[in-house]
């Protein structure tokens, strides 16, 4: 049988729900697996749920998200057509930096959401998430370019971008993620286009598997 992408999704939901890899759980009131469209084309990874996802269970729903759904406006790209998960599914109380071993046990997790959902580039929010695919580089140096990055065997576009939060705290970063933003129906247009002639590319060689 078939399973669909949406399927698969929630499964990992439920595994996320029923996690002891690491402690976070002991003191989260809800698990934040993320959420969105699964054929979603722009798959946005923040850092971890604050407390506002810990209450609703939703990822970006507090100030940062609020800005997110702003930032999503001005490129005219609706929530739901998109997805959005984290680094780590269960809140760093205080809303500290989740700890690498954290990251590590929640890994997984991600992986498995990425290559279900298959996007056509990954937005990254802040540096936990960008280190993830772009480790030792600066944000203040990359955000807002668009890089080729290899994961699990497969190319992958990220962009990294400066997260929500910091654009709430500083003026000038709120300028440069606004307009970071207005790339990225572009970016995603020259991945569409380019995948285009990579299957063009594929299906020529396996004519020529064929002969
Ligand atoms: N910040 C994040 O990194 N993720 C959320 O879900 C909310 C705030």
């Amino acid at each position: 049988m078939k399973v669909d992408k949406q399927q698969k999704l929630a499964e990992i939901a439920g595994r996320v729900k029923k996690c002891t890899r690491c402690s976070l759980y002991k003191q989260a009131v809800n698990p934040v697996p993320g959420e969105g469209n699964p054929n979603a084309q722009i798959m946005f990874i923040g850092e971890g749920p604050g407390y506002h996802e810990d209450q609703q269970g939703r990822p970006f729903v507090g100030q940062a998200g609020k800005l997110l759904d702003r930032l999503l406006q001005l490129i005219k790209v609706a929530r739901k057509d998109v997805f959005i998960g984290n680094m780590v599914k269960h809140r760093p109380l205080g809303n500290r930096d989740p700890l690498p071993t954290e990251i590590e046990s929640c890994r997984p997790f991600l992986d498995e959401q990425i290559k279900i959902i298959d996007p056509k580039i990954i937005v990254t929010l802040g540096r936990f998430s960008m280190n993830k695919f772009l480790p030792g580089e600066y944000i203040s140096k990359i955000h807002g370019q668009a890089r080729f990055v290899d994961f699990r065997g497969k190319k992958w576009i990220v962009i990294p971008m400066y997260h929500p939060a910091a654009a709430l705290r500083n003026g000038k970063i709120m300028k440069e993620i606004k307009e970071d933003f207005k790339k990225i129906p572009r970016f995603l247009e020259e991945r569409i286009e380019e995948v285009k002639g990579e299957k063009k590319e594929d299906s020529k060689e396996q004519l020529s598997l064929i002969k």
